[in-house]
Parts: C-alpha cells; sequence; structure tokens
C-alpha cells in the first residue's frame, strides 16, 4: 500500500518513538503520531509518505488510551516545549527508564542480566509541573499586530501566545503581563526576526526556590528602552523581586543573550541554595523538602550564569552523584565540564581536594566566586576544553585521582578526555548525563577499558518533555579481574 499527504488512516497506537511520537501500523506500514498516545485507537491525516513509513498527524482519538491524562496545559499540542504531557505520569517515566535502558542495550552493548543488576528505580517528582526556575519568552507579533508572548511552536518560530506556561512559576503571568501592558504605555516594539527591526527580543525570568528570589532580564535590539522608570516601578511591585535588567543582543541570531548586562534595579545577581538529600529523602517521592536544616551550598545566579533548571530534582540528582563518589574525606576529586562548580562545591565538603574543568571563563569566575562564599578553600578550578586541559595536565604534572565526575552536554566525552581519565586509573568515574546515547557510547569505552558498571539511576528533571538525565557510578575493575579479561 502506497499513501500520499492528505490520506486518512484509523489505527491502534502501539508503540512510542525517542521523540515522545505515538507509532501505529497499517498492514505494517509505520505511522508516526504527535500527541498520540500508546494504546490509542486514533484517525491520522499523513502529512509526508515516505516508502515504508510516514508521519501523520493527529484528528481524532476514537478510543482513548488508559495511559492518556488531561494535561494541565491547554497549548501542550502547539506549542513545542512539552512532547509528552498527554501521557500519564507514570508512563512517562516508564518511557524514560526504558529509553535508556534501551540506548545501554543497543548502543552501550551491555546485556539485559547487568542491567536489571545495577538499574536503580527512575527518580520522578510528585507534581510534575511548576519546576522550572527559568523561563525565556520571545516577543512577537500576532496577526492583528498585537504584541505577544509565549512559547515557539515546535520546530518554527511561531509564538504560540501563552503567559502561564504550566512549567513555569506562578509569577511569570504576573510578570510578562505586566511587560506587555508596559510595551502598550511605553511604545516599545517587539523584535522581528524577519527584518531585525523592533527593540525587545526575548524575557528571561529566574526564580531561586530556596531563597523566592526573582529576576528579569529583557534582552533587547539596543542599548535603552524607553521609560525605564516605568519598566522598574511596574516589575518592583512584584513579590520576590530582586534584580532587573537589560540584556544587550543585536546580532540576526538565534543564540538568545548577548554579552552585555547592564542592571536597572536592585542587585546584578540572585541566589538560590542546593540542599544534600538523604537516600530516603531522593526515595520519598516528595518535592516538598526540609530548606534550612539541612546542608546546602548558595550559588550566585547572575543573567548569563547557566544554572540547572529543575532545583528540586538537581538535589536529588547531585546527592546521588556524591553518594556514588563514595567519598571519605581523603579523596583527590575531578569534575569535568563542571560548569559554576555545583557538583564540585558538593563533593568539595567531603573530599580533600576538587579540580574542576570548564570551558567557559565566566563559569570559572562564578565558580570560584561560589567557592568563596560558600567558605570552600580545597577546590581549583581551570578553564578549557576538559580533552585538552586534562591531558595537557597529565602529562606535565602528573595528576591523578581517586574519583572522576563527569556531566558533559549532549554530544557526550571526547575520546581524549576519557583516554586520559582511563590513564588516570581513579578507582571510581561518576558518569552524570543528559544524553543516554552518548552515554551508552562513552560507558562502552570505559568498560572495554577496565571499568565495570556499578550503579546506574535516571532522574526525571524534565516532566513532559522527551529529555532524560542519568548517573551512573563505575568502579576500576580489581587486577585480577582484568587479566582474566586480557
Ligand atoms: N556540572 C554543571 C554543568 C553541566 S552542563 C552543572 O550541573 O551545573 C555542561 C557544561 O560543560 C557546560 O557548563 C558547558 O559550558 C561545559 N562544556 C561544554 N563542552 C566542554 C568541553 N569540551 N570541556 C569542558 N567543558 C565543556
Amino acid at each position: 500500500m502506497e499513501y500520499k499527504k492528505n490520506d486518512c488512516v484509523t489505527m491502534a497506537i502501539e508503540d512510542i518513538g525517542s521523540n515522545g511520537e505515538g507509532i501505529g501500523k497499517v498492514d505494517g506500514f509505520a505511522f508516526f503520531v504527535k500527541d498520540a498516545v500508546i494504546g490509542d485507537v486514533v484517525e491520522a491525516r499523513v502529512m509526508k509518505a515516505k516508502k515504508s513509513y510516514a508521519y501523520a498527524k493527529l484528528m481524532r482519538v476514537i478510543t482513548p488510551s488508559p495511559q492518556r491524562a488531561q494535561p494541565e496545559c491547554g497549548v501542550h499540542m502547539q506549542c513545542g516545549g512539552c512532547q509528552i504531557q498527554a501521557l500519564a505520569y507514570a508512563s512517562q517515566l516508564t518511557f524514560k527508564y526504558n529509553k535508556v535502558r534501551n540506548n545501554l542495550l543497543r548502543i552501550g552493548g551491555f546485556s539485559e542480566a547487568l542491567l536489571d543488576e545495577v538499574s536503580e528505580p527512575i527518580v520522578g517528582m510528585e507534581y510534575p509541573y511548576r519546576y522550572r526556575n527559568k523561563a525565556q519568552f520571545p516577543f512577537g507579533r500576532n496577526k492583528a499586530g498585537e504584541t505577544v508572548t509565549g512559547f515557539y511552536a515546535g520546530r518554527t518560530h511561531a509564538i504560540i501566545p501563552n503567559t502561564d506556561c504550566m512549567l513555569g512559576v506562578e509569577e511569570n503571568k504576573e510578570i510578562l503581563e505586566r511587560i506587555l501592558l508596559y510595551m502598550r504605555e511605553s511604545g516599545s516594539t517587539p523584535y522581528c526576526e524577519e527584518d531585525g527591526s523592533g527593540l525587545i527580543r526575548h524575557v528571561l525570568i529566574r526564580k531561586g526556590f530556596s531563597s523566592g528570589e526573582l529576576m528579569v532580564c529583557l534582552i533587547i535590539n539596543g542599548d535603552r528602552l524607553p521609560r525605564e522608570d516605568m519598566l522598574v516601578e511596574t516589575l518592583c511591585a512584584v513579590k520576590g523581586m530582586t534584580s532587573i535588567s537589560v540584556n544587550t543582543n543585536t546580532e540576526r541570531t538565534n543564540v538568545i543573550m548577548g554579552a552585555r548586562c547592564r542592571t536597572l534595579w536592585g542587585r546584578d545577581a540572585i541566589t538560590d541554595t542546593i540542599h544534600m538529600r538523604t537516600p530516603e529523602e531522593i526515595d520519598s517521592g516528595r518535592d516538598t523538602l526540609p530548606g534550612e536544616a539541612a546542608e546546602g551550598i548558595t550559588f550566585s545566579i547572575s543573567p548569563l550564569s547557566f544554572y540547572q533548571v529543575n532545583p528540586i530534582q538537581t538535589e536529588k540528582l547531585y546527592s546521588l552523584a556524591l553518594a556514588y563518589a563514595g567519598l571519605t574525606g581523603e579523596e583527590i576529586v575531578w569534575d569535568l565540564y563542571c560548569g559554576i562548580g555545583t557538583i564540585s562545591l558538593f563533593l568539595a565538603k567531603h573530599a580533600k581536594h576538587v579540580y574542576g574543568v570548564e570551558v567557559i571563563e565566566q563559569a570559572i569566575r562564578d565558580a570560584r566566586e561560589n567557592a568563596g562564599r560558600n567558605g570552600i578553600d580545597n577546590a581549583t578550578f581551570y578553564v578549557g576544553k576538559a580533552e585538552e586541559v586534562l591531558p595537557r595536565l597529565y602529562e606535565t604534572e602528573n595528576i591523578r585521582a581517586d574519583v572522576i565526575c563527569v556531566d558533559p552536554p549532549r554530544k557526550g566525552c571526547d575520546e581524549a578526555c576519557l583516554a586520559t581519565m582511563v590513564k588516570m586509573a581513579p578507582q571510581r568515574i561518576v558518569y552524570v548525563s543528559c544524553d543516554s546515547a552518548t552515554l551508552a557510547r562513552d560507558l562502552k569505552y570505559l568498560c572495554e577499558n577496565g571499568y565495570e558498571l556499578k550503579r546506574m539511576r535516571a532522574v526525571d528533571m524534565f516532566p513532559g518533555t522527551v529529555h532524560v538525565e542519568v548517573v551512573c557510578c563505575l568502579q576500576r575493575a580489581s587486577k585480577a579481574d582484568q587479566e582474566i579479561r586480557l
């Protein structure tokens, strides 16, 4: 059977793809249907047909799946932010657990038996909404020419108007409405991507979950805003407002932030504290965890800093990384891809010395400052690429490590970095990953070079989306074990 555009088909959805789409078959021909849920029977219209499969658009759910949930967001289908909000949360967690497992089986070459032995249950959230501490909303015009803000639709830059994203904090709505009103009253125009005209491009809003502090940074195509006093007056009335700034970005680019920030009101940065969590707290399934009493590290976060977006799950993730590191206070630890030193400083309190490596210079400046702020004097930070800094220091200064922690971006670790890690022969490697495909590739390398996968746990940092974070513990095989393998 050949299909062509606009053909209508009815099918049962039997599987879920890695981007969260439903997959159904008609006589062996596969259809990928966005927003269809495994277990649904749906009617879909073909959008793009290939030889053996087609992409189709969900037209009607004929029989809803028992795994369907009522999404809390009204625009979840149009908006590109979430892919699987219509999937019940327990099923989202199963999907993510299986995604990690399948990558480790297929790409990593690990056996079912080993994965059964080392996998711990995925750490989910109690309430899988309102978890993001950071949002960046674009401004533009609707068909009637009115200024709107919201999120981009999937794969395009059409703005789906929405001031109350359900993943973000409740304060976003009030802040966005105040900014839209200010824009109307001051005559400030939204930026237009097509011709580079207009002034206001995006707004970055951040909230320190434990401090309650709010930051607003308007990203503008210029240096100044009309009536800055009016903007400040309306925004500083929002409860918790701590920092109001503008960031200049006059480039014709998709990159949101420019390099220069100017504070209009309040402080240049907000603070937030990340607490250590006990195994009982991690397993409790609770989101509301004690603040003051728990041991924590306080960070200063400026508009340009990288900071994990889900602070509730970040505490659990970092605490797992700390537990997997197995520190007694005597260890030399390397933290590669360390950002502003979040994991490094977490580990430093329990290690002899921590060395961090990160490619962005400003992040390293922040890391050093954060160490000082928390009275940590046993952490040293290097700027540069992990795959260059580590081999160089290994050759010239004969550095060593008892534990190495890595938390690379989606593309994973460079082989030169992995090779030096193997030469340094730490007892344990803790691998934190936001992409289980590159994680599987890197674990395969490490396990072919003297390490054994001991523990692994996925953490759901991004409910409603298909993304999943994983933390693994690898142990150096004993000499005898290594010889047997050779
Ligand atoms: N561990 C930190 C940051 C993780 S994000 C945290 O949890 O907050 C990954 C970091 O790796 C980013 O800060 C990015 O700037 C950095 N990075 C990307 N490529 C790198 C490379 N080749 N060498 C070192 N750092 C790199």
